[in-house]
C-alpha cells in the first residue's frame, strides 16, 4: 500500500486532521464520526504514526485544519502532541493558519485560552443557530446561551480570527426566523461566517423522518430565496461572499485552508475517512476507525483506495470549484493546464449565462453572479454534459 501515495510529491500545502468522535449524532449529519469516546487515546497514537508514515520531502505547509467530528473533545495535551508531531515531520510556514473546529457544548474559557497559547490561530465555532428550537430540532448538544458563551469566551481568550458555522432552511423556518438568527450571528462580530442550507443527506435520521412523512423539507424555491436573502443581507454588512456558503469581513479573513481545496492545491488528510490529493491522485483512508487502527498497527498506510483523476475529471472539478468562488475560473490557468481556451470550448454555455445575467466574464476570469450561484448545481451539470 505504501506506493499509493507518492512520497516524492513536493507540493502538499495543506494538512487536514480528522477527529471522528462526537458526543451525540446530530439529526442531519452524514460525516463519519462515532460516539464511543474510549477509542480516542488509541486513535491519537495512530494519527501520530500516520503523520510520521507520510513525512518526507514536502513543500512548506501553509494551513493545518483540525476538523471532525468534534476536535474539541481532545484534551489540550492531545492537541499539542498532534501539533508537535506535524511540526517534527513537516516544514511549517511561520504564519501557517491553524484552524480548530469547536462545538460550543464541549468547551470552556480555560480550554479556549489554552488552545490560543499552543498556537491555534483560527476557530470555527459550530454554532449552527442561536435559536433553541432550531438547535433542538437539529439534535445539537448545546443551547443558544452556550453558543453565545463559547463565542464570548473565544474572544476573551484572545482569538480574533473566528468563524461561525450557521444552518438555515429548517422545515419550519421562515425568512424572518432565519434573519433574526443571522442577525444574532452578525452581532457577535465574527470575521467569517459559513452559512449552510440544511440538506437531507442519505441514511441520516433526518432522511428517515422525511421518508416517513414526519418532516416536510422546505421547497427549492423557499431555499433559493433564503440563500439570496443571506447573500444580500451579508453584503450590505460588508461581508465578502467569496464562496457559495462562505462570507468574510475581508480577504485576509477568508479560510486559507478551504481556499486551497477550492483551488485544487494538494493536501494531506490524516485520520479515518480523511482524503488526500497530490494534484493527480486522490486517495482516501478507511472510514472505519477499527480498520484504520488495524492498518496502522501493522505499519501500513491506512488507505482504503485511490483514483487517478482523468483529464475530464480534472476539467470538471476545476470548473465546479471555480464556479463556487468569487475567484471564478482563471482563464489563463485553465489554458495552461488543459491546453484549451475555456471561452472557446464552452462559449455556448457561457453566452447563455451572460445573456441571463448569471455569469460575468472579464479578461482573466469567469464567475457566476448571485443569480447564477442559485442554480450552481444545474450549471455544473450543463458543463459536465459537454466535457
Ligand atoms: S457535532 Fe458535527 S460532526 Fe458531530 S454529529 Fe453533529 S454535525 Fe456531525
Amino acid at each position: 500500500m505504501s506506493d499509493l501515495l507518492s512520497r516524492s510529491s513536493p507540493d502538499y500545502r495543506a494538512v487536514y486532521i480528522h477527529i471522528p468522535f462526537c458526543i451525540k449524532k446530530c439529526i442531519y449529519c452524514d460525516f463519519y464520526s462515532k460516539t464511543d469516546l474510549s477509542l480516542i487515546p488509541d486513535y491519537i497514537k495512530a494519527l501520530k504514526t500516520e503523520i510520521k508514515q507520510r513525512s518526507g520531502q514536502h513543500a512548506p505547509i501553509h494551513t493545518i485544519y483540525f476538523g471532525g467530528g468534534t476536535p474539541s473533545l481532545l484534551s489540550i495535551e492531545e492537541v499539542v502532541s498532534l501539533l508537535n508531531t506535524i511540526k517534527d515531520n513537516f516544514s511549517i510556514l511561520p504564519d501557517t493558519e491553524i484552524n480548530f473546529e469547536i462545538n460550543p457544548g464541549t468547551v470552556n474559557f480555560e480550554y479556549l485560552e489554552k488552545l490560543k497559547t499552543i498556537g491555534i490561530n483560527r476557530l470555527s465555532i459550530g454554532v449552527q443557530s442561536f435559536n433553541d428550537d432550531k438547535l433542538q430540532f437539529l439534535k445539537r448538544i448545546h443551547t443558544a446561551d452556550q453558543a453565545v458563551k463559547a463565542v464570548d469566551d473565544a474572544k476573551q481568550a484572545g482569538f480574533s480570527n473566528i468563524s461561525l458555522d450557521m444552518i438555515y432552511g429548517l422545515p419550519f423556518e421562515t425568512q424572518s426566523m432565519w434573519l433574526e438568527d443571522l442577525g444574532k450571528a452578525v452581532n457577535m462580530k465574527p470575521v467569517h461566517l459559513s452559512c449552510y442550507m440544511l440538506t437531507i443527506e442519505p441514511l441520516t435520521p433526518l432522511e428517515k423522518h422525511v421518508k416517513k412523512g414526519m418532516v416536510k423539507p422546505l421547497g427549492q424555491k423557499s431555499m433559493s430565496l433564503l440563500f439570496k436573502k443571506t447573500a444580500l443581507v451579508l453584503s450590505e454588512l460588508q461581508f465578502e461572499h467569496y464562496e457559495i456558503s462562505s462570507f468574510a469581513k475581508s480577504r485576509a479573513y477568508r479560510s486559507k485552508h478551504n481556499s486551497q481545496y477550492w483551488d485544487m492545491t494538494p493536501y494531506l488528510g490524516f485520520g479515518a475517512s480523511a482524503h488526500s490529493f497530490d494534484g493527480k491522485k486522490r486517495s482516501w483512508n478507511h472510514k472505519s476507525i477499527i480498520k484504520y487502527l488495524k492498518d496502522i498497527d501493522f505499519d501500513r498506510l491506512p488507505v482504503e483506495d485511490f483514483e487517478i483523476l482523468t483529464l475530464e475529471q480534472k476539467k470538471l472539478e476545476t470548473i465546479m470549484l471555480g464556479l463556487r468562488t468569487s475567484e471564478g475560473i482563471n482563464l489563463l490557468k485553465f489554458k495552461n493546464q488543459f491546453q484549451l481556451s475555456f471561452q472557446d470550448e464552452f462559449e455556448n454555455i457561457t453566452d447563455t449565462l451572460l445573456d441571463q445575467s448569471m455569469g460575468s466574464l472579464s479578461s482573466n476570469k469567469f464567475t457566476l453572479s448571485l443569480e447564477g450561484r442559485v442554480c450552481l448545481n444545474d450549471i455544473v451539470e450543463t458543463f459536465a454534459r459537454q466535457i
